[in-house]
């Protein structure tokens, strides 16, 4: 079965078939963090939702090139460093580092690209040309350059992709100069902002006079320059379709006329005990609050990655507690299952494997997804009370939960460590000699001993042993 995720720009579930002929390189965007503090939960949540994103398609064979910018200019941080009297770099430097740690605990794979915005001015001054040329963006008396929805939309482009908009109020050249509005205040969007002294040092030149990029602009430049102007998937948290993701679509299809995204992925907020977080109520959490507390950020990802990405989640301290329960279940089985496997390697229990990747390609289930993972470490747990377990039935539990581990990332691995693709190839190699395509067996039999590992056949059934 093929992978279906809801793209919000067709407003369904789809088939994710990314734009490669052959159907096999995906790139993909995640709008990455504003450093201008250390990140909350929220944020969290929407970053482990991505990760989640990476890993399956992953696991479904896909080759992804994961992107996520760090945005260290905007609005909030030059009034953050305005009042920390200190430099941009060493202000977004503190919360990049500490954000990049964060990540790190929670297991999340280190994207291959983490561009800094501000490393891509060139980039953004060339596109606001561009745009410029094309009569869609123009300077404003008092120097910015903004972007004119009415002449975009004159072009036979649309505005209000990923949201519905109402037009009837917006009146034709208005602007908003701030990087943050609502749909209600519908306008002309800035695309550089002319140097104001309150910005202090942070202004780069350009053709326009000194200033600084819009908020937008960063994120269509950082990806269309790294993933080219048309690429698979774009991710962030439901509060980014407006106006963020919108006029990173029109900044992007009005320079380059081609569409700029394929799929659209947004996932729902987080609420902490049933509240919007917020300083003032108490209920704001960073991850860092959460360590100190005591729990793990192992705990706190398997938390995050209880709920279905396109429902709001209620986090609360009781539910990171039963987070704990449910792990000491998982890693009870796990023992046990590799006491009784000892060194038996094996290919993967597909039934399990089965169920659990099926819920994830229908739109990404993760209660179906756990369900799976539950009722199979009850069956399990039944069997080895009953010493009616094999050693070969152990080692496939553990190759099968190696493989669901990889994309839930929560640990506990196998002892064997034999890296999970191989242990994919493996499994891929015992279903081709089950089918009788000998050829196909002895291409993965060579492509495995290419890789440093050679198949032994054994009576408890196949094993990779390092050469
Ligand atoms: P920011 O650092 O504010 O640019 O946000 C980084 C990411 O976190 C964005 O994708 C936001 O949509 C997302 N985000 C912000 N608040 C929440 C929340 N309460 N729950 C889930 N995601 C959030
Ligand atoms: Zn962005």
């Amino acid at each position: 079965m093929a992978a279906r995720f809801f793209n919000t720009l067709s407003r369904s579930v789809q088939e994710f078939a990314p734009l490669d002929p052959a159907g096999k390189s995906v790139g993909m965007y995640c709008c990455g963090p504003t450093v201008h503090d250390f990140a909350h939960i929220g944020n969290f949540r929407t970053f482990v939702f991505a990760d989640l994103v990476r890993r399956f398609l992953e696991f479904r064979g896909f080759a992804v090139t994961h992107v996520m910018n760090i945005t260290d200019v905007e609005d909030k941080i030059i009034r953050r460093v305005r009042e920390a009297g200190t430099t941009l770099r060493e202000f977004t430097g503190k919360y990049e580092a500490a954000f990049l740690d964060d990540v790190r605990a929670l297991n999340c794979l280190p994207p291959h690209q983490t561009p800094r915005a501000t490393e891509y001015i060139a980039e953004m001054v060339d596109l606001i040309g561009q745009l410029i040329e094309r009569g869609i963006a123009y300077r404003a008396p008092e120097g910015s350059v903004y972007f004119s929805i009415e002449k975009y939309r004159g072009c036979g482009c649309k505005y209000g992709q990923l949201v519905k908009l109402n037009f009837d109020e917006m009146r034709v050249g208005e602007r908003v100069a701030s990087d943050e509005y609502e749909k209600e205040s519908l306008a002309d969007f800035a695309l550089w902002k002319a140097r104001v002294p309150d910005d202090g040092d942070v202004f780069w030149p350009s053709p326009w006079g000194e200033g600084r990029p819009g908020w937008h602009i960063e994120c269509s430049a950082m990806s269309m320059k790294l993933l080219g102007p048309s690429f698979d998937l774009h991710l962030g948290g439901e509060d980014l379709a407006f106006p963020h993701h919108e006029d990173e679509i029109a900044q992007s299809e009005g320079a380059t006329g081609q569409p700029f995204v394929k799929h659209w992925m947004h996932g729902a907020h987080l609420l902490v005990e049933g509240k919007k977080m917020s300083k003032s109520l108490g209920n704001f959490f960073t991850l860092r609050d959460l360590l100190a507390k005591g729990f793990t950020g192992r705990e706190i990802r398997y938390l995050l990655l209880t709920a279905h990405y396109r429902d709001s989640f209620n986090f609360t301290i009781d539910g990171l507690t039963g987070a704990r329960t449910a792990l000491a279940r998982i890693d009870e089985c796990l023992a046990k299952l590799r006491e009784l496997a000892g060194a038996t390697v094996a290919g993967s229990d597909a039934a399990v494997l089965h169920k659990f990747a099926g819920a994830l390609d229908d739109d990404l289930n993760i209660s179906a997804a756990w369900a799976a993972v539950f009722d199979w470490v009850r069956d399990l747990n039944r069997a080895l009370a009953a010493n009616e377990l094999q050693p070969a039935a152990a080692a496939a539990a553990l190759g099968a939960w190696q493989r669901m581990d990889a994309v839930v990332g929560i640990g506990g691995k196998s002892e064997a460590e034999v890296p999970v693709e191989l242990l994919a190839l493996l499994d891929e190699r015992n279903a081709a000699r089950k089918a009788k395509d000998f050829k196909r067996g002895d291409t993965i039999r060579d492509e495995l001993k290419s890789k440093g590992w050679a198949i032994e056949d054994t009576a408890k059934g196949a094993k990779l042993k390092k050469l």
